[in-house]
């Protein structure tokens, strides 16, 4: 199968070709024809599949096909996304393909002045994606005009509805034409998206790609077992002996974000934390900083994490196991994507042994536990009078950290202080362990 098998025109065709893609995947194969033909969709995708460029360009052939009158043109297309790093993604597809097209996309979302957008959506489109909460706020102000919407997109509409948008999405739909093609994009099927789906879809074709199998085949999943205290030394380890130049990293809490990109950066592993409580400009910054290779280390949650569309990454790092299994599948699509070999590695404390059972379950498959390396603890105990010296355990010392002359400021002054405990940490466990 092609792309030019789907029926899509030859600027779109252009576009996927400059891409670099030589065939569909499964949920562009089986969505682009349905919605080409104007059928609601139900599909059940995650990120890391290619469903945007599944919904894009079908739609951006749809509105070209159906030229808007007027210079000034109400969005025909809507698709409202769980944040704002994914609405900024997906409106950077639609302008990337239909970039031989004269389409315009724009997207507004929360966290920024509403003022350009608010200008910005003045001059017209054809396409706008949003996350909800500012969509409203805009429709509020009669400052968008949704009465032109042909096609709806509820995109990762599982996240919506854990991020509590439900009551934003039914307000959003009130503004729409009744007449209008829906398409639904989900990642898990609750009872919650299902009564979603009734109530939004009219005979909606029905995809259900592989939960991600290709996808995770691709990626090196491995497991390390280590006291929760101990990670962020091992962490180090891990990214200093391995020499890891961009790898993501994934803690539960924001502040948890904040204290271990401080951490990896008094170990001289530059690194920079997106989340919740970062400005916009801050977390575009953060990302592009990562993705040119001048920060090594990005810590996100979950959330934050949602929606980045960081290519090839070589490294991705459960820090802390998520408490919600569907989440580690979406968090190691990070890498291995669209064919490329990834790594993801886990560390995980005992009590975390409930959440990886969990996540097994889900895989139906085991992540293999290796061997914890020895790694070095670099910091200094509290200095009481009870405080044994420094020990070392595990493997020899040429596993640990300076063996490449790294950077290694916290060695020096640890030197220094007499208090300071090296310790090297390595614990002899292989093969499963639960
Ligand atoms: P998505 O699931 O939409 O977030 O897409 C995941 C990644 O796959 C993006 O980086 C796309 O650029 C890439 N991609 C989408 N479609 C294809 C394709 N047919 N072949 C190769 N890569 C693709």
């Amino acid at each position: 199968m092609s792309f030019s098998d789907l029926g899509l025109l030859p600027e779109l065709l252009r576009a996927v070709a400059d891409k670099g893609y030589d065939s569909p995947t499964p949920i562009q194969a089986q969505a682009i024809p349905a919605v080409l033909a104007g059928r609601d969709v139900l599909a059940g995708a995650q990120t890391g599949t290619g469903k945007t460029a599944g919904f894009v360009l079908p739609i951006l052939q749809r509105l070209v096909a159906d030229a808007a009158q007027g210079s000034i043109r109400a969005p025909r297309a809507l698709v409202l996304t769980p944040t704002r790093e994914l609405a900024a993604q997906v409106a950077e597809s639609a302008r990337d393909y239909g970039k031989h097209l004269h389409l315009r996309v724009i997207q507004v979302f929360g966290g920024v002045n509403i003022n350009p957008q608010i200008s910005s959506l003045r001059s017209g489109c054809d396409i706008l994606v949003a996350t909800p909460g500012r969509l409203l706020d805009l429709a509020q102000q009669r400052t968008v005009d949704l009465s032109k919407v042909q096609v709806f997109v509820l995109d990762e509409a599982d996240r919506m509805l854990d991020m509590g948008f439900i009551p934003d999405i039914r307000r959003v739909i009130k503004l729409l034409p009744a007449k209008r093609q829906n398409l639904l994009f989900s990642a898990t099927y609750s009872d919650d998206i299902r009564t979603l789906a009734e109530r939004l879809l009219h005979e909606p074709l029905s995809i259900q790609v592989a939960p991600r199998n290709a996808p995770i085949e691709l990626v090196e999943q491995r497991a390390y077992r280590v006291q929760k205290e101990q990670k962020r030394h091992l962490l180090v380890h891990l990214i200093q002996e391995g020499q890891w130049h961009q790898v993501l990293i994934f803690t539960r809490t924001k502040h948890g974000a904040n204290r271990l990109t401080q951490q990896l950066e008094g170990a001289g592993i530059s690194a920079a934390a997106i989340h919740g409580n970062k400005s916009q400009a801050a977390r575009v910054k953060a990302l592009d900083m990562f993705k040119r290779g001048q920060v090594t280390a990005l810590v996100a949650t979950e959330v934050a994490a949602r929606g980045l569309d960081i290519k090839e990454l070589p490294q991705v790092v459960n820090y802390e196991l998520p408490n919600v299994p569907e989440d580690y599948v979406h968090r190691i699509g990070r890498t291995g994507r669209a064919g490329a070999a990834g790594e993801a590695i886990s560390l995980v404390s005992t009590d975390e042994n409930g959440l990886l059972r969990d996540i097994e379950r889900v895989l139906r498959r085991s992540i293999p536990t290796v061997q914890t390396p020895a790694f070095k603890i670099v910091e200094a105990p509290p200095a009481t009078p009870g405080n044994r010296p420094a020990q070392v355990q595990g493997r020899p010392a040429h596993h640990a950290g300076n063996s490449h002359g790294n950077r290694g400021p916290d060695r020096r002054d640890s030197r220094r202080n007499s208090n300071a405990g090296h310790r090297y940490q390595g614990q002899q466990r292989s093969g499963r362990t639960h």
